[in-house]
């Protein structure tokens, strides 16, 4: 099973853009609309039967050798970031597409139904807000949500009143808990444990929760030349101080990330004390006792380090996500293909968030991730090599395959 072709239609999906010369693709957008027909193409060939929901998520479906089945979900999302790379997203939809072409060229009927979704928003680009298409999907599309507007000043209801033909309702959610078997996403890792391991793919065991923050902190401006060292009340020193110590806490705590990625300074003057620094902080672990134990110790450090030099401290917490835990029986069953494609199975955890986070609440989840060189990702250099997706792609035509086995017990 060569995955040439994967290769060279990722390709293909990768110059559908919203801009010249580099990719976007965003909710709704003409290229998006260009990308569900062209993908929507590729679904048909493959022997799907294929629909667009209320929020212009493109859904392929095999309906099960038994018609009372079950549905098993597959699928990742087709918008991009801006000046994307092709893998992140569109790969979680082709791969599935193709691995249903070869057990159809096989001659291998599936006894559970298979929906592909090509979710139609994951990046939060357009409208500021993540998710949008799993979302509409699991019927969890909230109101605030329709209110927010993009930058032209159109929202995101008006948006999808235009796209349902000037009719508008909240989407329900697409099946019933009872009625599904999970959802599986192959993703590129994005990150450079893979590589390091030399391997192509790994099984995810949970997607980590994260916690973002605005931090403040205030002292005194003054002159950098008359005012003593013991007199100031420097607002970078004592930032830097947290940093420093933000770095610390995370190297001494197994799997916790955390990273202060903006810093503003003001006045930002080469001859003048800083009096108030504003940064950001972003704190992420599988398991959520950790990191919110690690928040204590971070609260606890700010309030002594301002204590200390007469700072004044604020904190404003501008995101919060809980971890999700991948299906123990569906990881199980994905890395016993991975074991068996590949020889060896290694267990990561996602540090970023996908539309399993989503998904977590209608049906159980389990992710393959697939080596990106460099760990690079958002970024046109984004690479996949051939011989990786071609071990992705036999992975999850061996966990179908198994998992029609097991249907059959
Ligand atoms: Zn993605």
């Amino acid at each position: 099973m060569k995955a040439g072709k994967l290769f060279s239609m990722l390709a293909e999906l990768g110059r559908v853009s919203d801009e010249r010369g580099r990719l976007t693709r965003t909710f709704l957008s003409p290229a998006m609309r260009r990308a569900n027909a062209l993908v929507g193409g590729w679904m048909k060939e493959a022997g799907l039967v294929v629909r667009e929901d209320a929020v212009g998520n493109l859904i392929g479906r095999v309906e099960g050798a038994d018609p009372k089945a079950k549905t098993l979900l597959l699928g990742s999302h087709l918008d991009t970031v801006r000046d994307a790379g092709r893998f992140d997203g569109p790969l979680g939809v082709l791969l599935p597409i193709m691995a249903l072409g070869e057990l159809k060229r096989r001659g291998i009927a599936l006894p559970f139904s298979v929906e592909v979704i090509g979710f139609s928003e994951e990046e939060g680009v357009r409208f500021a807000s993540a998710y949008l298409g799993s979302e509409g999907y699991t019927g969890r599309l909230k109101a605030r949500t329709l209110a927010l507007r993009d930058d032209a000043g159109v929202s995101v209801r008006e948006v999808l009143k235009k796209f349902g033909g000037g009719k508008f309702s909240l989407p329900k959610p697409a099946h019933r808990r009872g009625d599904l078997l999970g959802y599986v996403e192959v993703h590129i890792e994005q990150g450079p444990v893979l590589e390091k391991a030399k391997l192509a793919v790994g099984v995810v065991s949970a997607i980590a929760g994260q916690s973002r923050f605005k931090l403040t902190w205030t002292g005194q401006a003054g002159h950098a030349g008359t005012t003593p060292m013991d007199l100031r009340r420097d607002a970078l020193a004592g930032a830097a101080e947290f940093v420093t110590g933000v770095e610390m806490i995370a190297r001494r705590t197994p799997g916790l990330v955390a990273t202060v990625g903006a810093l503003t300074v003001a006045p930002g003057a080469a001859n003048v004390i800083p009096g108030e620094v504003v940064h950001t902080l972003d704190v992420r672990h599988a398991r959520d006792a950790v990191r919110r134990a690690a928040l204590m110790q971070l609260g606890r450090l700010a309030t002594c380090i301002a204590r200390e030099r007469g700072l004044r401290r604020r904190w404003q917490r501008t995101q919060e996500n809980r971890a999700v835990a991948c299906s123990p029986s569906l990881t199980a069953q994905l890395a016993r293909s991975v074991q068996a494609v590949q020889g060896r199975s290694l267990s990561l955890v996602s540090g970023a968030g996908h539309d399993g986070v989503v998904m977590a609440a209608l049906t159980p989840v389990a992710m393959l991730f697939v080596r990106c060189r460099e760990g690079l990702s958002h970024h046109p250099d984004e690479h996949a090599s051939p011989g990786d997706l071609g071990v992705a792609l036999r992975v999850m035509v061996d966990f179908l395959q198994r998992m029609a086995q097991q249907d059959a017990q």
